[in-house]
């Protein structure tokens, strides 16, 4: 996650500063304090708005924010109503939806039932088996070096989606109950019951159909459309917006939802049918768009796609035979490709910023495929930006650690002993689980006390700008340039490890053992702070550079 004081003095100068009022011409604006951090859009690289001729958007938790926690819940409910209506015992129905466990991104091991985080790698960060936490030597034992092969995608499944939250709730109270229920026998790749084997495979099977089976039958859409006000929310910000940038460019909307639910959910979203006393002449929800695409099966959309149909909105079916016609203004198509798509709006892939909240399907398909400029909308980012703003000091501490063991190793050599850092190892362990309690059960979505998971390395890869909302667009002009910080790699960054002198290195430990006071420091940890201190005075003066930012050196 990058630094909110540095990013933030990235971009033009107080133009960010926008009012959402869509007539407003006050230029108080630009003595406003600082942007809400909430409104922040952030910038992996950098993207001049002004080159962007088309804006696409995703519907379902893009356009259309689902509530958080109710709308899990109803998920989570029907996906447990589907496996008992299969055979599964009714006792799970106990089972009650908790959102403080579940995290986006999590691998489900259908060897062993276990919920892993991982980072880029594969290498584990947390593993839980049900609700039970997996202790190291547990992970080593099913995991040799604590690592998966991610690319094994018969054996881990990984839960990319908003709409696998309660999925993945679900494979951990369907483990936590059949291990603790007396009329299974445990094994370690699933449960007997009399001459009944149930593997975690077969499990994870019966959960996917259910998942496949609440949102083809339609009961999810249905019982979501019966209650729209409990379960989507509806910001006067988005026709706003939407009109906003038809001004400037061309406006598509590419969607997995069919017609019917699309239009149901648009017309709740955009107030359509009810009459607007001030605008006798209000648009319908499709106006605001140059072209509609229902349908889409992305990922497949951006590669070779499907059949392009056009959809009669009068019933919602889909006309015989591929439309090989012009494009018609608010008409309504099904399927196609992101080719036809570019095709019909006379756009190429960089003209187009692409705002989706699938890492995998939105996101990295249409960078790697097509090229096109991409704008992750990350929910969870409010309230991690909360957390992370609020426990900024256990970050600090994990930074000190660091930094403290940079310092102790920082002056021997191949000769030197290897000194005992077990302490701090435990130290940075305790840490990071403090940390990762903060935000929920299985942690952060973006990091696990100081690596980062596999979510955010795939987001700072493939998503050139994101945020918790698409309708933070409305906070920046649409000239802006975001720019992202330049990036050093560890060898471009020697200039600031080279310039650390003596008395500054001191300094520079001091300050970061003041985060260290703790209740319980063990003998050896204070011996190695001594240690530390004792080869700075032996180090060699360099002169002081007053700007110079603590060295980072990373040894675990
Ligand atoms: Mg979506």
């Amino acid at each position: 996650m990058g630094s909110i004081s540095k990013e933030y003095n990235v971009g033009t100068d107080g133009r960010q500063l926008h009012d959402r009022c869509p007539n407003s011409t006050d230029t108080s604006a630009m003595d406003l304090p600082r942007k809400d951090y909430h409104h922040r859009i952030f910038v992996n690289r950098s993207l001049c708005m002004e080159k962007i001729k088309c804006y696409g958007f995703d519907m379902d938790y893009t356009l259309a924010m689902y509530r958080s926690p109710d709308y899990e819940e109803l998920g989570f409910e029907l996906l447990l109503d589907r496996l008992v209506s299969i055979g599964y015992p009714h006792e799970i129905l106990e089972y009650k939806y908790d959102p403080s466990f579940p995290t986006r991104g999590l691998v489900f091991d259908t060897l062993y039932g276990n919920l892993l985080k991982v980072d880029s790698n594969g290498n584990v960060l947390v593993c839980t088996h049900g609700f039970r936490v997996l202790k190291g030597v547990e992970v080593w034992c099913k995991y040799p070096n604590k690592f998966i092969q991610r690319d094994d995608t018969k054996r881990y499944h990984v839960l990319n989606t908003l709409f696998n939250l309660s999925e993945t709730y679900l494979y951990a109270c369907l483990v936590d109950f059949f291990t603790d229920c007396p009329r299974y026998v445990n094994y370690d790749t699933g449960y007997r019951h009399g001459n009944l084997f149930m593997s975690f495979k077969s499990m994870f099977q019966d959960v996917r159909d259910a998942m496949d089976y609440t949102h083809d039958s339609g009961v999810l859409k249905e019982k979501t459309l019966k209650d729209l006000n409990k379960y989507v929310l509806r910001d006067e910000g988005i026709p706003l917006l939407l009109n906003r940038l038809r001004e400037v460019g061309k406006v598509f909307l590419a969607t997995n939802s069919d017609y019917k639910y699309t239009n149901a959910i648009m017309s709740f979203l955009f107030d359509d049918g009810i009459e607007d006393k001030y605008d006798p002449k209000k648009k319908t929800w499709r106006s605001y768009f140059d072209l509609i695409v229902v349908d889409t099966r992305k990922p497949l959309f951006f590669a070779e796609g499907t059949v392009l149909r056009q959809v009669n909105t009068d019933n919602g079916k889909l006309r015989i035979g591929t439309y090989t016609g012009r494009h018609q203004h608010c008409a309504v198509y099904s399927g196609g490709s992101s080719d036809i798509v570019c095709d019909l709006l006379g756009v190429k892939g960089k003209d187009i910023l692409y705002v989706g909240d699938h890492i995998f399907g939105d996101i990295l398909k249409s960078k790697k495929r097509q090229g096109w400029r991409t704008f992750l909308v990350v929910p969870e980012l409010a309230k991690e930006l909360n957390t992370w703003t609020e426990k900024s000091d256990l970050f600090n501490e994990l930074k000190g650690l660091d930094i403290f063991l940079g310092q102790l190793h920082e002056h021997m050599d191949s000769e030197s002993e290897q000194p005992n850092i077990s302490s701090i190892q435990k130290q940075i362990q305790k840490i990071t689980h403090e940390m990762d309690m903060c935000y929920g059960k299985m942690g952060s979505l973006f990091r696990s006390g100081s690596r980062q998971t596999l979510f955010s390395s795939q987001l700072m890869r493939y998503a050139d700008l994101y945020a918790a909302s698409f309708l933070n667009l409305l906070y920046y002009p649409l000239s802006y340039v975001f720019r992202a910080l330049p990036v050093l790699m560890p060898h471009e960054s020697i200039l600031d490890h080279v310039n650390v002198d003596g008395a500054d290195a001191s300094k520079v430990l001091g300050q970061h053992l003041k985060y260290l006071k703790r209740e319980h420091i063990e003998d050896d940890w204070l011996q190695l702070v001594n240690t530390a201190r004792l080869s700075l005075q032996d180090s060699p003066a360099i002169k002081p550079e007053p700007d110079r930012k603590p060295p980072s050196i990373m040894l675990y």
